[in-house]
């Protein structure tokens, strides 16, 4: 285990030194403290405030740490915790990486430091045939630019606003290393949660409570008690459009729409209003649904159905780019609220505030 592992402990020599070093990693969460705190370290600070944290002083700790990180995200097993995390982890190796490549120290030129180059990452991530250098830039196939771009907001990233080369697309060398960024969040974030053995789980519980606390506290309402029609998915989008145009809708997809809405913050009285305009509405009915939804007549609080449930019943609709990168309708609202400007968000507030208040008049 070198300082490279424990710089980017996501590529597969780090993976491969863990295993030549035999690690057990039940053995780890039980006894190994100092790997557990600072795993835990990397999952609070990915949620607080994007960032994995200060490095360990030990390359041991830290590399061992990043798989522990990972047990632990599979423990709290929160679509937005997951995002939050490979996000972070994403952003610190971009962050290394882009300073490896700009450091023109003697150590770099001598080799054997603990460094990554571009040429590495692409090697890394089999995009060494895809991805060609030219004299300012780079020119990527467009599958695979298609394929790392899919995640990225802003039109310049879309196919349609590129200029196409003989079937490829020209990039910067910035460009470029966000995309290389965007190839990290996915490995990162492939295969998460995992499944973790029992007493596995059993051991992070201590870890697993601490960063449910910071999820409590954190101002995820800012994520979801803001309700913003325009930013639902699209699916949500037209299960809402044709409750208000009064048409009657299958169990299922009354359930997924009446879940989403209470799981964005909407309270009993405001989903029986929004149901009131269609005919085949009951209001006993929608007031128990949604009662035993929010877990006030039930034991358990319902989370809306996943995006592959939504499939299996033929509630998704008109699907569109963002739905490639998530598979949940919440991960959808969170990401297009997160991309929201807060000033914008303050006017939707605004205008949710007057129309309560026109309403109350
Ligand atoms: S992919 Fe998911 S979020 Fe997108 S429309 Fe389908 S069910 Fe909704």
């Amino acid at each position: 285990m070198n300082a490279r592992h424990a710089r980017y402990p996501f590529l597969g020599d780090a993976r491969d030194a863990v295993e030549e070093a035999g690690v057990d990693l039940a053995d780890v969460v039980a006894n190994d403290d100092a790997v557990v705190e600072r795993a835990r370290e990397r999952v609070t600070g990915a949620l607080a405030d994007g960032t994995v944290g200060d490095r360990a002083r030990s390359d041991r700790i830290e590399l061992l740490s990043y798989p522990v990180a990972r047990v632990l995200v599979s423990v709290v097993d929160e679509n937005v915790l997951v995002r939050k995390y490979a996000q972070a982890e994403a952003d610190a190796a971009y962050d290394r990486f882009t300073a490896d490549e700009s450091d023109d120290s003697e150590l770099k030129s001598v080799g054997g430091d603990d460094r990554l180059s571009r040429d590495e990452l692409l090697a890394e991530f089999d995009l060494a045939d895809h991805v060609h250098a030219r004299r300012d830039g780079y020119d990527v196939d467009v599958p695979t630019y298609l394929l790392l771009s899919s995640s990225l907001r802003g039109d310049d990233w879309r196919l349609v606003n590129r200029a196409l080369d003989d079937g490829r697309v020209p990039v910067s060398e910035p460009e470029l290393d966000t995309l290389l960024r965007e190839a990290i969040r996915g490995r990162i974030e492939d295969g998460l949660p995992l499944s973790v053995p029992d007493p596995i789980a059993d051991a992070m519980e201590a870890p697993a409570v601490a960063v449910r606390d910071v999820l409590a506290d954190m101002d995820l309402t800012r994520e979801i008690d803001t309700v913003v029609p325009e930013l639902f998915p699209p699916c949500m989008q037209h299960l809402l459009d044709q409750v208000q145009r009064g048409e009657h809708l299958p169990h299922h997809s009354r359930f997924a729409i009446t879940s989403f809405l209470a799981n964005i913050g909407l309270t009993t009285d405001e989903i029986v209003d929004i149901y009131k305009v269609n005919p085949g509405f009951g209001e006993e009915m929608t007031r128990y649904q949604t009662d035993h939804i929010q877990g006030d007549s039930s034991p358990t609080e319902y989370t809306a159905p996943s995006c592959a449930t939504m499939k299996a019943y033929g509630d998704c609709t008109n699907p569109d780019d963002l739905c490639d990168a998530i598979n949940h309708p919440l991960s959808y609202y969170e990401v297009k609220l997160d991309d929201e400007d807060d000033e914008d968000l303050e006017d939707w507030r605004e205008r949710d505030d007057e129309t309560a208040a026109d309403a109350d008049d």
